[in-house]
């Protein structure tokens, strides 16, 4: 018996599309590489239905009341959690990730969209002070049918993450979330449906990525675009975008630095630190990369890191004992292995892990490469895998000068007792998210994005609902 249970499929105008002679693919499981299930393509009919529908979902959702909006997501939220357990195991199925994370993923999405319930009661404008009989007023109104892409390494959580504000603020949504967990997408949309989203106001589809976004970002239907995923896909999607002239949030790759200062608690912040960067197998957009280490500690902090890797268990995520899964995709390892091998020929030195693990699967061994050379293209390049990088800074000016090297600004890491410095990193750090003596960047009352090539515009917290409104002053006499 399969132990899959998804039916992947299009949702438009209210209904579902499977099969019935569309192109398909197979959506793999990253344990063995075989496929598990099938994901439907949207034929060009499809995609004008569904464009057609998101504008007829836009004229009904902007005129709601804002309570039936937060009433669909909290309800969206109840259903997200009374189906944590066989969701979990989706996503472990297509994705990768230990189940245990998989459930906290769920829980995120969950408290995103209640966070989102209580924002779509508070969406308000503003009344300029005037002279009697005057009236100016800024209004804010949905800025109409969203286009949203997302990818893989958050199979529900990106799904909600782009559904939650759009539906808050009285937007529409077309979403084609990332065909290799499209099993993933399917379940969270069935979860919307059933919590009572009118059938146009949401619709889902899959494809060949680049033929579904181009044609959506050519639509005059079509008002924001927002994407999660690489930064060369990111900037392709904003040059197609320009045309129209439309919004966007841009939720790009990073390179997160790390600065370890000498005064930190040594082996607690090893600790979060191992835990956190073999998260998902790293293959996080706000993953800490680059370990940047006061000298005086260097040694000792990447002998305990390599140590603490050396311990990680990797395996099925469905295993209870299991640390790591495998990577999401073929394409990860290969990847993640060119890599190491490169820093390595340009002088690294490899602490643990280094290559892929035997049989069948995408399993790649947790890695630490110490005294990495600045010129090794993975220094340079977001890694997305499971890549600890160490390199040993002196002072606060080199450590903040490396942190800032790099065009991204995504999530930065500091460890450090020192109030006074905690403050200046926080003013010195190019990034749209610090976590000081923490991990955790991500909370759906903050705004989670980056600054130069990771992107801009805002998800959660009231900047990802004022993403999804255009503003307006009005002006009466
Ligand atoms: P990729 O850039 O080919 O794909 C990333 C995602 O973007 C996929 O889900 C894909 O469906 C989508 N995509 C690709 N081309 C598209 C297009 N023309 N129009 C619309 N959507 C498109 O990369 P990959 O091999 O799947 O993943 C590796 C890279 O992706 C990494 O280097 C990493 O930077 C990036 N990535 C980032 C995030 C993030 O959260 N920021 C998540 C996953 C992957």
């Amino acid at each position: 018996m399969t132990e899959y249970q998804a039916r992947p499929g299009l949702f438009i105008a209210g209904s579902w599309r499977y099969g019935e002679g569309r192109d398909a693919e197979d959506i793999l499981d990253p344990r063995t590489g075989r496929g598990q299930a099938a994901v439907p393509h949207a034929t060009d009919a499809d995609l004008d239905e569904a464009l057609a529908a998101a504008q007829r979902g836009f004229d009904l959702w902007r005129k709601t009341a804002p309570e039936q909006r937060a009433a669909v997501l909290q309800r969206t939220a109840a259903i997200l959690r009374e189906r944590a357990d066989p969701l979990a195991r989706l996503i472990t199925l297509e994705e990768g990730k230990p189940f245990t994370e998989a459930k906290g993923e769920i829980a995120g999405g969950a408290a995103i969209l209640e966070f989102h319930a209580g924002e779509a009661m508070r969406i308000y404008g503003r009344v300029l002070p005037r002279p009697a009989g005057r009236r100016s007023m800024v209004l804010h109104q949905p800025v109409g049918p969203v286009a949203a892409f997302c990818a893989w390494n958050f199979p529900v959580l990106n799904v909600v993450r782009k559904l939650s504000p759009a539906i808050a603020s009285g937007c529409s949504i077309i979403i084609k979330p990332s065909e290799e967990v499209a099993g993933c997408a399917s379940e969270v949309i069935r979860c919307f449906e059933e919590a009572g989203v009118p059938g146009d106001v949401v619709q889902c589809v899959f494809g060949v990525p680049d033929a579904v976004s181009r044609k959506l970002l050519a639509s005059p239907v079509t008002r924001k675009l927002s994407f999660t995923g690489s930064v060369p896909v990111g900037k392709h999607l904003m040059k197609l975008a320009a045309d129209t002239m439309m919004r966007t949030t841009m939720e790009l790759g990073g390179h997160g630095p790390v600065l370890v200062f000498d005064d930190c608690d040594l082996e607690k912040t090893l600790d979060t630190l191992v835990a956190h960067k073999f998260r998902n197998a790293g293959q996080v957009c706000v993953s800490p990369t680059r370990f940047h280490v006061q000298r005086g500690i260097y040694d000792r902090f990447a002998a305990g890191f390599a140590e603490r890797t050396r311990h990680v268990v990797v395996g099925d995520g469905l295993d209870p004992a299991t640390q790591m899964g495998p990577l999401a995709n073929p394409r990860r390892p290969g990847a993640i292995e060119a890599m190491v091998a490169d820093a390595t020929r340009a002088g690294a030195r490899l602490l643990a892990g280094g290559g892929r693990m035997e049989g069948t699967g995408f399993f790649f061994q947790p890695t630490v490469l110490a005294d990495v050379p600045l010129s090794a293209r993975v220094m340079n390049e977001e890694p997305f895998g499971p890549l600890a990088l160490l390199t040993p800074f002196d002072d606060f000016d080199d450590a903040v000068a490396e942190a800032n090297r790099l065009p991204f600004g995504l999530a930065a890491y500091c460890f450090t007792e020192n109030g006074r410095r905690q403050n200046m990193l926080a003013d010195a750090l190019e990034s749209g998210m610090i976590a000081i003596n923490d991990v955790r960047v991500s909370a759906p009352d903050a705004p989670f994005g980056g600054v130069r090539d990771s992107g801009h515009g805002s998800e959660d917290g009231p900047e990802g609902i004022a993403a999804h409104m255009i503003t307006k002053a009005v002006h009466i006499a």
